[in-house]
């Protein structure tokens, strides 16, 4: 049985209509991401399934209860914010403790549980500690442990990673996917880093404008996307988009035999994606280029190329080249995806 339904949930503030018949199942012990632009209605979803506001129409199941006419307290829901806040005069124990206190449970089970959560998180030498005496991180944990230690039924994180640093991010991601899969809660994890999505999500929901553009696990999403705003979002740096004619039974820019996608489809104007690790600069490649510029990016360079009056990106090349050198390169067929430019649909996924 699944374990968290949304069935055709709408919601509007005034005359904007924030989100569209949202509609997903999760499984029992899923996390699912739910990623998308700033603005797009991820925070406001969220928000209906903890009961923090009202849908205007549509359903919500936990488990087999429907809660959508639940109060917030009812649903036996955890959320943790961006902000989150602890209690500053508190120490750690106290503040996980808390919850608890509220919901009455006895004293002799509070401590073991703090013991517990402290243990899974990380903390159990900092449970005198106050929360000004600790590092952002274990802020960030204790502020976990204090959602997950009520065992509730779905957990839900609105963009709890946005206020670290990028190595902190990176440990808290591996950190947080370690404790679901331990506690085996169902998780909704809110964010619009897509890095973040395609790392933690058993699934990504991609959401634009208030509705899901794309459900899948992150390799669907990444590989097969279902339209180019899908391809456009996932992925750093962006997938390389140019634009497709046909001339003489061969597709330009590559000269490229036509797929059968586009000689079925009778598609006047396609547009041709073609991700920057698909592409490689060797001496051995069908293409000549030149080099616009090049960035040293850690693991690798990422090089600007002029073909044929096209940019085209490529990631991962062990060396730099100099502005202006003349370089052959090589694409990777079968990763090539094909665009009506018009619907902007992927006319390879069938
Ligand atoms: P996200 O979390 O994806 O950035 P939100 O769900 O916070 O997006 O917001 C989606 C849209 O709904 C935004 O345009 C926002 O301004 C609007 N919105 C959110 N909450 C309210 C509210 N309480 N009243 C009016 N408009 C709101
Ligand atoms: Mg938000």
């Amino acid at each position: 049985m699944p374990e968290l339904i949304l069935k055709d949930l709408s919601k509007s503030f005034g005359p904007t209509e924030v989100l569209k018949n949202i509609s997903l199942e999760m499984s029992d012990g899923e996390l699912l991401v739910l990623l998308g632009p700033s603005g797009c209605g991820k925070s406001t979803c969220l928000r209906l399934i903890a009961g923090l506001e009202e849908a205007d129409s549509g359903e919500i199941y936990i488990g087999p209860r429907r809660v959508d006419h639940l109060s917030a307290r009812d649903r036996n829901v955890a959320m943790v914010f961006q902000n989150y806040s602890l209690y500053p005069h508190m120490s750690v124990a106290k503040n996980l403790a808390f919850p608890l206190k509220v919901a009455g449970v006895g004293k002799a089970e509070i401590a073991d549980r703090v013991e517990q959560a402290a243990r899974m998180l990380g903390l159990s030498e900092k449970l005198q500690d106050k929360p000004g005496q600790l590092s952002g991180g274990q802020r960030q944990r204790v502020a976990l442990g204090r959602a997950i230690i009520r065992k509730p039924d779905l957990f839900l994180l609105d963009e709890p990673l946005s206020n670290l640093d990028a190595d902190l991010r990176g440990r808290m991601r591996r950190e947080i996917v370690r404790i679901q899969k331990q506690l085996g809660v169902t998780t909704v994890h809110v964010t619009h880093d897509q890095a973040e999505a395609l790392t933690m999500g058993d699934r990504i929901a991609l959401l634009n404008e208030g509705r899901i553009v794309q459900m899948g696990s992150p390799q669907d999403l990444y590989r097969r996307p279902a339209s180019l705003f899908v391809a456009n979002f996932l992925g750093h740096p962006k997938i390389n988009v140019v634009t497709a004619r046909m001339y003489d039974g061969m597709l330009l820019p590559f000269g490229l035999p036509v797929p059968r996608v586009l000689l079925d489809g009778k598609i006047e104007n396609v547009l041709m994606g073609v991700r920057p690790e698909s592409i490689e600069i060797s001496s051995a490649g069908h293409y000549a280029a030149r080099v616009v510029s090049s960035e040293y990016m850690g693991d690798g360079y990422v090089i600007e190329l002029d073909y044929k009056d096209n940019r085209l990106t490529v990631s991962q090349c062990a060396t730099p080249f100099g502005e202006g050198e003349p370089v052959k390169f090589s694409v990777e067929r079968q990763s090539l995806l094909y665009f009506d430019a018009t619907s902007q649909a992927n006319l390879s996924a069938e």
